[in-house]
């Protein structure tokens, strides 16, 4: 496996490739999640890259930029393992480039929902950077993880808008054994916390249960049992609700003649750490 810091070394090896380029983007601090997309990515592409890169424009100053866990070295050994060919670990400086003033990206409409309305920055700072590394690995597909589906849906409505030549391929969540969705952020957690943060999953679950199991119709029937499960779990919530599970807009009602089904997602601080969860269903 090769690691490049430096974008021209890395477009000099990108240079010379025939097949089919796969690209899987993180902030490092590898779990399963992300091993899990690298390893779609081999199935899909001849050639897997992944880039590590903690990208500041998408932390707003309050966040937690500096603290973000870096263990650089495990996370190289996790790629190789998985079978990644090529790790681009760019620098601050040539990602941002000092002498170069900041082009901001106008965020598609579905970015200024949910996520966008409690993170003003994130998506903004998330398209920059994946249009960057776009632009850098000029893969044929990149992997996106479910986990952040609004991401998802942001990124790629920009590849459409924007006509940039790349699939974008959705990833499905990984999970610990009792539900909590893998994310780097969890190592932020103490024990009780850990057990506080097992509200998103409950409250998705039930969301699940009531809708595909129980027929609820009702989207807000199932908005008001998920904050119920995310207050007993002490989770400070900044949004529990059903959507549609491609605009992200509200709706009148679960139609169970909607093919696409729904998306329920929650949104919450447990401690410090915010965490974020979803799930897809059937409709009623
Ligand atoms: P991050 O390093 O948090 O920016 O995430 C990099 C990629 O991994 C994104 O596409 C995430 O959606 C994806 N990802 C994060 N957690 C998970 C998970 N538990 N399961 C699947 N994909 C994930």
């Amino acid at each position: 496996m090769l690691v490049h810091q430096s974008i021209a070394d890395f477009r000099q090896w990108r240079h010379s490739l025939t097949g089919r380029v796969a690209l899987v983007p993180t902030m490092g601090a590898l779990h399963a999640g992300h091993l899990s997309l690298m390893k779609l990515a081999r199935e899909w592409g001849e050639h897997v890259v992944a880039t590590i890169f903690v990208n500041p424009t998408q932390f707003a100053p309050h966040e937690d930029f500096s603290q973000y866990p870096r263990p650089i070295d495990t996370d190289l050994a996790a790629c190789e393992q998985v079978g990644v060919d090529v790790v681009l670990t760019p620098s601050l400086e040539e990602m941002y480039p000092p002498d170069a003033s900041d082009v901001a990206i106008n965020v598609p409409a579905i970015a200024e929902l949910l996520e966008g309305v409690h993170r003003p920055q994130f998506f903004p700072g998330v398209c920059r950077v994946v249009l960057k590394l776009l632009n850098i690995v000029q893969p044929d597909a990149a992997i996106f993880g479910r986990k952040d589906y609004q991401q998802w849906l942001v990124v790629d409505n920009m590849v459409r808008d924007l006509l940039l030549p790349t699939v974008i391929i959705p990833g499905p969540t990984v999970r610990e054994a009792d539900g909590l969705a893998m994310s780097s952020r969890n190592v932020y957690l103490s024990p009780e916390e850990r057990k506080h943060a097992l509200g998103l999953s409950k409250a998705l679950s039930e969301a699940r249960m009531m809708i595909e199991e129980s027929g609820e119709s009702n989207p807000a029937a199932v908005e008001r049992a998920m904050k119920q499960t995310l207050l007993a779990h002490h989770v400070v919530i900044d949004y529990a609700v059903v959507r549609h599970p491609r605009t992200l807009q509200p709706m009148d009602i679960i139609d169970p003649a909607m093919t696409q089904g729904v998306v329920a997602l929650v949104a919450g601080t447990v401690g410090r750490t915010r965490l974020i969860d979803n799930v897809v269903m059937a409709g009623a």
